[in-house]
């Protein structure tokens, strides 16, 4: 097997705006440009952040004043910035030299992240397939690819589109397919209290989108486990 040198997963800098991709992507949902925003993700300054989650929760009228709770303002500013800092990873294609064209899916990925509406987690789980064209890549990369995006603050539709665009630029695919299904915190320990409800997202993209073999395909070998 022959292999490229690691490619940083930034760069090339994918350009989502570049309007030639986005037409062959999406030439029916132009809306959807407006989700996919820069890539890069300021480093969390933990002293402001630490002081700041400290008046937070004074003015939510917490008494800091005890043994348990007197870091507890340093470790919720650190917590946080977890998830919202991805981990830096490599990430390395190879050529297609196999001429491998049958779908490729990672089921089950874990997902973390934070709704950026109210700050809470959504967690759940995502199913993330290919059907290569020019390049493949690692498949624990599919999971490293997930995380990056979901580690900061977002909705689940944009990480779903995010991921699928993503993999369409690295790797020329004949298609992609991303869905994810996850439990919203804000929404189940809160407001309407549904507890259990699962919120679930797509983003096909070509042969997935548009053969509906291919599509079948795909959302047959990733269906819902519950
Ligand atoms: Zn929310």
């Amino acid at each position: 097997m022959s292999s490229s040198s690691p490619v940083p997963l930034e760069d090339p800098p994918v350009r989502f705006d570049d309007p030639a991709h986005h037409a062959r992507t999406h030439p029916q949902r132009p809306e959807r440009l407006r989700w996919l925003g820069p890539e890069a993700v300021p480093q969390p300054d933990l002293v402001a952040a630490t002081a700041a989650a400290g008046d937070l929760l004074q003015a939510l009228g917490v008494d800091l004043g005890s043994e348990s709770l007197a870091r507890t303002p340093e470790r919720m500013a650190t917590a946080l910035a977890e998830l919202m800092s991805p981990r830096p990873f490599e990430l390395t294609t190879f050529p297609n030299d196999g001429g491998y064209d049958e779908l490729i899916v990672a089921r089950g990925i874990p997902v973390h992240s934070l709704c950026e509406h109210h700050m809470l987690p959504f967690v759940g789980t995502a199913h993330v397939g290919y059907l290569p064209g020019e390049r493949i890549l690692g498949l624990s990369k599919l999971a490293r690819v997930v995380e990056h995006f979901a580690r900061r603050p977002q909705v689940q539709e944009r990480l779903t589109v995010q991921i699928a665009h993503w993999l369409d630029a690295q790797l020329g695919p004949a298609g992609v397919g991303v869905l994810i299904e996850a439990e919203h915190l804000c929404m189940t320990v809160r407001g309407v209290q549904a507890t259990g409800t699962t919120t679930m997202t797509s983003s096909l993209l070509g042969a997935l989108r548009d053969d509906p073999r291919s599509r079948s395909e795909f959302l047959a070998l990733v269906h819902p486990t519950r």
